[in-house]
């Protein structure tokens, strides 16, 4: 009843017969629970009560929490009584940084990322081809030469010969750079001659011809060229995308640079009742005044589909050399790191984000280096003295490497870290030897940011990295890098624990998007997005959470994954 209490207005405001769930006050007897979950170790992520084993829903909402007593008081005629047999029960996961239709796209796509050597990686891509209509392209692949040894960018050479006639862009796992065959090359009318883009690079072999890899920026000249992906390709993506999300327990996504048609897809589903993951989209910061000229401010929409952000870029990435330093990179004295061409200059990038910080759009900007971050606090501050104080969750997408003065300053302005803990785990194998041993103590300083009172909001990256928040929850928990040469973790004073992690990965993200209210906990009133896990991962050692499977996914109290019985 205490829990049931605080409930009354949420359900009066929501359901228009409202019966007053008091029994004998008015004669009536209360509404009973749609469903009933029992027999769950649920870890709530809710202060006032962490722990509980049965929850009731009614609609798409939690009524109760609580033990299998106080739940049984919703017990109707018409209730479903489920027994998750003891199993941990945890808030739906919501990945707070995600590329959707491209990471739906690309479970479709040629997957160069495991390719181990530049023969495999060419096979794949050959295989690829005798099966490609003529006139399609091989797009996708997600490659990382620091797997090969030595490690060495791929050339249009290696894969002409297979690809005679089809077009090649397949970018590396991170987005920042990719590679094109010459057919490629020649569509986008791309030589020796063309200059390198601002923000972009054509890396070029020694008599100065394009080697196909194309930086940042200069990806743009064959984005230009490339044929628009078709409607049927994106609704498949999207399906798909929705799909594998479930079966981890994804259920919310933040969707980072989604196009208009995107959008415009997700809307469509979202009429037809498709949508089985709650999005919330942040297209990208140029176009700002689209959004604000009708009105939209953040966290606009429906329960499924939301809007009114929209993303930035300051720098590149690590991986790609791009990300943007202070002091030089360690195994490249002449480089700095490259801003992003929207902040060519600076000040067209602060003038375009205070225009949309006016408009009430909440500010996601994609930095990575220790001085593209800094220059985006910069720009924040300047923000909050012209348009005043108010709560506007900035976010700064993937917090990688701070300066020591500037964890301060996250906290002080109330920026979130949206960060990815698989991406530790994966640049953890190299990132010492490019930016050295000082700032590597403030690298994916997770503990170090929490520890200064800044709010983490958690996610993938996803297609850069998996999509599985079993992997991110290991990556933050265990910090041990991917070659299996850190077991007991890298810079291992940054790791977070079980609780935390999870709760940044369903609170934090919650609150990242303004849905605190709605989502981030099993609390009555809020929405019955939850999961069921096949092993308990605060019990297990840490080191084999990455194995633990979600046995089903239930979003406002409907199954969309698996089920219970
Ligand atoms: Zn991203």
């Amino acid at each position: 009843m205490r829990l049931r209490m605080p409930l009354l207005p949420v359900f009066c405001a929501l359901f228009s017969f409202c019966v007053f769930p008091l029994e004998g006050a008015l004669g009536q007897a209360k509404p009973a629970a749609d469903l009933i979950v029992t027999n769950a170790r649920i870890w709530t992520v809710d202060k006032a009560r962490p722990q509980a084993e049965a929850l009731a829903v009614l609609g798409e909402r939690i009524v109760a929490v609580g033990s299998a007593a106080d739940v049984d008081a919703w017990h109707g005629p018409q209730t479903k009584v489920l027994d998750a047999k003891g199993k941990l029960l945890l808030p739906g996961f919501n990945d707070a940084h995600v590329h959707f239709v491209d990471g739906g796209s690309h479970l479709q796509e040629v997957q160069l990322k495991d390719a181990a050597t530049p023969e495999e990686f060419a096979r794949r891509i050959g295989e690829r081809a005798k099966t490609t209509p003529k006139g399609e392209w091989i797009t996708g692949g997600d490659w990382d030469e620091q797997k090969w040894s030595p490690p060495s960018l791929p050339t249009r050479e290696l894969i002409d010969p297979v690809t005679p006639d089809t077009p090649v862009w397949v970018n590396r796992y991170d987005g920042h750079e990719s590679l094109a065959n010459s057919v490629t090359l020649r569509l986008a009318n791309i030589t020796a001659k063309t200059t390198d883009p601002p923000g972009g690079q054509i890396i070029r072999d020694a008599q100065g011809n394009p080697t196909g890899v194309l930086r940042d920026a200069a990806q743009d000249l064959v984005g230009k060229v490339m044929p628009p992906m078709s409607r049927a390709r994106r609704m498949k993506s999207i399906h798909q995308a929705l799909e594998h999300a479930a079966s981890l327990g994804v259920t919310s996504i933040q969707d980072m640079n989604p196009s208009y048609d995107d959008v415009k897809a997700y809307a469509e589903l979202e009429g037809k009742g498709e949508l089985t993951t709650r999005i919330y989209v942040a297209p990208i910061e140029i176009d700002w005044k689209d959004q604000a000229k009708i009105g939209v401010r953040r966290a606009f929409g429906t329960l499924f589909l939301r809007m009114g952000a929209v993303k930035g870029y300051a720098d590149g990435s690590l991986g790609s050399e791009t990300a943007y330093f202070f002091d030089s990179y360690t195994d490249d004295p002449k480089s700095h790191g490259l801003l992003s061409d929207e902040m060519h200059p600076p000040s067209a990038m602060l003038q375009r984000l205070k225009g949309a910080d006016a408009a009430g759009l909440q500010l996601c900007i994609h930095a990575i280096g220790d001085r593209g971050i800094s220059m985006i606090l910069d720009m924040f501050e300047q923000i909050e003295k012209a348009n005043g104080k108010r709560d506007r969750r900035w976010r700064i997408e993937h917090s990688q490497h701070l300066a020591a003065k500037d964890f301060a300053r996250y906290a002080r302005l109330g920026v979130i870290a949206s960060v990815q803990p698989y991406h530790a785990i994966d640049d953890g194998r190299w990132a010492e030897k490019r930016i050295g041993p000082d700032r590597i103590k403030r690298t994916y300083a997770f503990r170090t940011l929490l520890d200064n009172g800044v709010r983490l909001a958690l996610g993938t990256d996803w297609s850069v990295a998996p999509l599985n928040p079993m992997w991110g929850i290991y990556a933050a928990v265990t910090r041990a890098t991917l070659d299996g040469k850190t077991p007991d973790g890298w810079v291992p004073e940054q790791k977070l624990n079980v609780a935390e992690a999870v709760e940044a990965y369903t609170m934090g993200s919650a609150y990242a998007e303004f849905q605190e209210k709605d989502k981030g906990s099993i609390t009555p009133g809020k929405l019955a997005d939850f999961v069921v896990l096949s092993d308990d991962i605060f019990k297990i050692p840490a080191a084999t959470i990455k194995n633990v499977k979600v046995e089903a996914t239930y979003l406002g109290g409907k199954p969309v994954y698996g089920g219970l019985e």
